[in-house]
């Protein structure tokens, strides 16, 4: 209830325009009514000052192109790695149909747009049915959480503040008894006016008895000291929903942004550095970062067909040949569907 007043004084002329704190998109996830207006509007409010128009149109998601650009200039070796990553790919096909593509080489960095997006899809693709499971013997609704810190000097430095608080708040009896489970993982922005980090959990959690946001807002400060600003609303559609936390958790955000000794540490973040965290009902969903490369397979269906065998489609005989990046976006689009494949039609 603190904050309420406030919002509504403050805010009420532009409110229909504004963006929320956290901008989850149009994916189905509805803020609950307690919530809405009470996310922490000195925050929002320093954002929005601190941030231009133009400047946040340049602050767009930066492509592979201007990280490898960025990073052969700091660090050549580890350019040249992001740069190998995706570049050809290895496919399955018998001509006509294709059968299974994957990359011959992955770098499997955070901060890598393409092992990203990998790391969701497989992300989203592991955990549903789990979640599905879980939900089918645990009654309650199934959320969207974020819990905030004040800004972090380093990454490594915030991070471990933000892991130790979280294993501190979930050990309040308050926590255990509203959560029965959650999944989820680490978020960070980069502010270059104050050079620091801003480091976020984004938790999908299935909460049994109601808990507010102030209520939540109310513990976290008690275990940070500091840091209040926190964030629930129910998810509406759970596939969706899943789906979009699941991009969010791998990503690496304003790369571009830092300046080279910022940028340099989250190159250098440790490979097993854990962005993934999951407890309770949900204690299964993981991210298994060591998994196959057959895993990466687009019709993973067809996991167990190598070459010289037959194309499950028109009989022919499989082999593999090597694309490019550029050719294997068109392989993507012709075959945009597990399983389904060119119409004979054409
Ligand atoms: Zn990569
Ligand atoms: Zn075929």
């Amino acid at each position: 209830m603190r904050n309420l007043s406030l919002a509504n004084g403050f805010n009420s002329s532009n409110r229909q325009t504004e963006k929320p704190l956290i901008d989850i998109g149009n994916v189905g996830i509805t803020p609950s009514l307690d919530t809405v207006q009470q996310v922490d509007i000195n925050e929002r409010e320093f954002r929005r000052a601190s941030q231009s128009k133009s400047e946040r149109w340049t602050l767009r998601t930066p492509t592979k192109r201007d990280i490898v650009a960025r990073l052969e200039r700091v660090s050549a070796k580890d350019g040249l790695r992001l740069k190998q990553c995706c570049s050809t790919f290895r496919v399955l096909t018998c001509g006509e149909h294709t059968l299974r593509s994957y990359p011959t080489f992955r770098c499997k960095k955070l901060f890598c747009p393409d092992c990203a997006a990998e790391r969701a899809n497989r992300l989203s693709r592991q955990t549903e049915a789990k979640i599905t499971e879980a939900m089918q013997t645990n009654k309650g609704r199934l959320c969207l959480l974020t819990l905030t810190m004040k800004n972090a000097a380093t990454l490594d430095g915030g991070l471990s503040n933000l892991k130790k608080s979280f294993a501190q708040f979930k050990r309040k009896k308050v926590f255990k008894e509203r959560i029965k489970g959650y999944f989820g993982g680490f978020e960070y922005t980069f502010n270059p006016k104050t050079n620091d980090f801003h480091i976020h959990l984004h938790l999908i959690v299935l909460r049994g008895k109601f808990w507010n946001q102030s209520d939540i807002s109310d513990a976290w400060r008690d275990v940070t000291g500091d840091s209040f600003i926190v964030d629930i609303r129910e998810i509406k559609d759970a596939h969706k929903g899943v789906k979009e936390v699941c991009k969010y958790v791998v990503k690496s955000n304003d790369m571009m942004k830092m300046p080279d000794d910022k940028f340099l540490e989250v190159v250098k973040m440790k490979k097993g550095t854990r962005m993934f965290i999951s407890g309770g009902c949900f204690y299964n969903v993981k991210l298994d970062d060591d998994a196959d490369e057959t895993d990466e397979n687009v019709f993973s269906q067809f996991a167990d067909l190598t070459e010289g065998d037959a194309c499950p489609f028109c009989k022919e005989e499989l082999f593999d040949v090597f694309v490019d990046r550029r050719q294997h976006i068109g392989l993507h689009e012709l075959n945009a569907m597990p399983g389904i494949v060119k119409s004979n039609s054409s």
